[in-house]
């Protein structure tokens, strides 16, 4: 940590600390040590075997770096150091105060656990405190799958999906934006630089596209599941079982609009095609509403996880859900099996079969 307190409880930078001086954490008081010298950013440190609930991260070089970095960088804010928030026994890295509105900056260069975040942001929201989590570069290097996005993705209707990077190398705020997925689950996204003053520069796009290898690619990987007995391969034929088709016989319907909002911690088409099996059962002529589908995905939740974001408000991630869900209605329209009835009633027309 970059601030410690002396004997008169005053918050004490660690560039601005003597040697001659006792500190003390400000928040689980143990007495603290300075470290600064040529080779090391100037920071104070826990004594081995002091338990601290409240600084959680073991600090690298590059924590310590980018918190004074981001310290200059929001300098058109009034800034706050690693504040200690006693209420709820946090330490945000920055509290920025802003007009009506405080913002806790997380600059995450280690791993942390959905829970663990999931805790860090309930505190905030108890003090109307809203967190903003910036991640280092081992997330920058790492950052591949839906799995990695889900945890810190955000979304906002400027930029869809997002995520903030501080690289440390070169003092700069990376944005990534418009995060997609395709049928395999890569991710694609396009990067902007963000400056002190809030504007975006681009840098480049790394969107994906369509292309048929994908489908065939996706095939491939259940036939491999399959014959190797892999779990969640297993799960899902097992379903389809139970439902008397097979999971080879997904419909090419099912691989339609493949590039996606970063929902989907497999592929959308196992998603859509257990969908339509579970409306396909439902029988001939039958109707159903838009709430029988939410029950519907809500019943598949342990076979094909939808969303699972811990960064993001609940609610947002239900409405980007439910378009993805009127959209995937639209194309079983299309496709013969359903016709609609009201906005949000359909009946079906025709039901799924797998050639035998
Ligand atoms: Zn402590």
């Amino acid at each position: 940590m970059l601030t410690a307190l002396d004997h008169q409880h005053q918050l004490i930078l660690a560039t601005d600390a003597s040697r001659a001086t006792h500190y003390y954490c400000p928040g689980c008081r143990h007495a603290v040590t300075l470290r600064k010298g040529q080779r090391v950013v100037a920071h104070f440190a826990h004594q081995p075997g002091n338990r601290c609930n409240v600084t959680t991260e073991s600090e690298s070089q590059q924590h310590l770096t980018g918190k004074w970095q981001l310290a200059r960088f929001f300098k058109h804010d009034e800034v706050r150091l690693e504040p200690y928030l006693s209420d709820i026994q946090q330490r945000p890295d920055l509290l920025l105060i802003q007009p009506g509105k405080r913002v806790a900056i997380e600059f995450q260069c280690s791993p942390l656990s959905p829970s663990k975040l999931a805790a860090r942001n309930a505190g905030y929201q108890k003090l109307n405190v809203t967190p903003v989590w910036v991640l280092g570069d081992y997330y920058f290097q790492h950052m591949k799958s839906q799995s990695q996005v889900a945890l810190f993705a955000n979304w906002s209707r400027k930029w869809g999906w997002y995520l903030l990077f501080w690289h440390t190398q070169t003092a700069r705020m990376e944005l990534w934006s418009q995060l997609k997925i395709d049928l395999l689950g890569r991710i694609g996204y396009q990067r902007y630089q963000l400056t002190a003053a809030g504007e975006s520069r681009f840098i480049e796009s790394r969107a994906l596209c369509f292309d048929v290898w994908q489908i065939k690619q996706l095939r491939q990987q259940i036939t491999y599941g399959l014959r190797f007995r892999t779990h969640k391969y297993m799960k899902w034929q097992n379903f389809c079982y139970m439902h008397n088709c097979l999971l080879q016989t997904i419909p090419n319907c099912c691989f339609e609009h493949a590039i996606v909002p970063p929902l989907f911690g497999d592929s959308i088409a196992i998603l859509r095609y257990c969908l339509l099996i579970l409306i396909s059962d439902l029988g001939q002529q039958s109707v159903f509403s838009l709430q029988d589908v939410w029950e519907m995905v809500a019943e598949l939740g342990q076979l094909v996880p939808v969303g699972q974001f811990a960064n993001c408000n609940q609610r947002v991630v239900r409405n980007q859900l439910q378009l993805v869900l009127e959209a995937w209605l639209q194309t079983l329209t299309v496709a013969g099996y359903l016709q609609p009835l009201t906005h949000d009633t359909w009946q079906v027309t025709r039901q799924f079969i797998t050639d035998p």
